[in-house]
């Protein structure tokens, strides 16, 4: 599949009804879920690979991985009623995808997803609650050798200084995320963050 085709399926994933501040969520808009997905299968992370997605919220990254020959994909969420939108997107989108409840954080979360060869992430940025990413990043290297994270601009020198020994920042291509007015604190109708998307491989122990 093309990018632009990647990109013209994940337009049609349903996005958050009524967003939550507190668990930061927002969609990744199509192009950025495209581009992020399309790299790491570039790089073979995703044919025939089981692929994992932490805070899959409505569900754009996993099933954006399966539209493109993962061969199974979990997607956990601490969000409940945002899973029904990601099953019912990952019906519509004709894929099959794991949706599991879960808290990034919590002990036991990482053996109920089980080990993966790939994650790809847009977490929270800790905008809300400082730290936030934190447990995402550990999770995602306790459980797969190669992560693909969306982190705010900038966030290159903590991340490697953050992962220090278990894993390193092999590339990081820069993005934006437009968002639409969601929250009441919002004070334009469109807000463009720049981003980074992050390659990141575990360290051999
Ligand atoms: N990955 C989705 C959603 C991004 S928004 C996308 O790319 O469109 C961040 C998501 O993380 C939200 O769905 C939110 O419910 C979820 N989330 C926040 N904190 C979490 C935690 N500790 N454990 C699991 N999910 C969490």
């Amino acid at each position: 599949m093309r990018l632009n085709e990647l990109e013209r399926r994940l337009e049609k994933v349903a996005g958050f009804t009524s967003p939550s501040t507190r668990l930061e969520q927002y969609q990744t808009p199509a192009p950025l879920a495209a581009r992020l997905l399309y790299h790491a299968a570039l790089k073979g992370d995703i044919g025939g690979r089981r692929v994992g997605d932490l805070g899959c919220g409505t569900g754009i990254l996993a099933i954006g991985a399966a539209l493109i020959g993962a061969r199974e994909v979990v997607g956990v969420d601490a969000d409940e009623t945002v899973l029904s939108i990601a099953r019912e997107n990952a019906e519509r989108s004709g894929v099959e995808v794991t949706f599991l409840p879960g808290r990034i954080g919590d002990p036991g979360v990482s053996s109920s997803i089980g080990p993966c060869d790939t994650v790809v992430m847009n977490p929270p940025f800790g905008a809300q609650n400082v730290h936030a990413d934190r447990p995402f990043i550990d999770t995602s290297l306790e459980i797969a050798p190669r992560v693909y994270g969306i982190f705010n601009a900038g966030s290159r020198q903590f991340v490697e200084s953050y992962i220090a020994e278990r894993g390193c920042v092999e590339e990081v291509i820069g993005g934006l995320l437009s968002i639409r007015r969601t929250f009441s604190f919002h004070t334009r109708d469109v807000r463009e963050i720049a981003v980074e998307i992050m390659v990141i491989s575990r360290k051999v122990a």
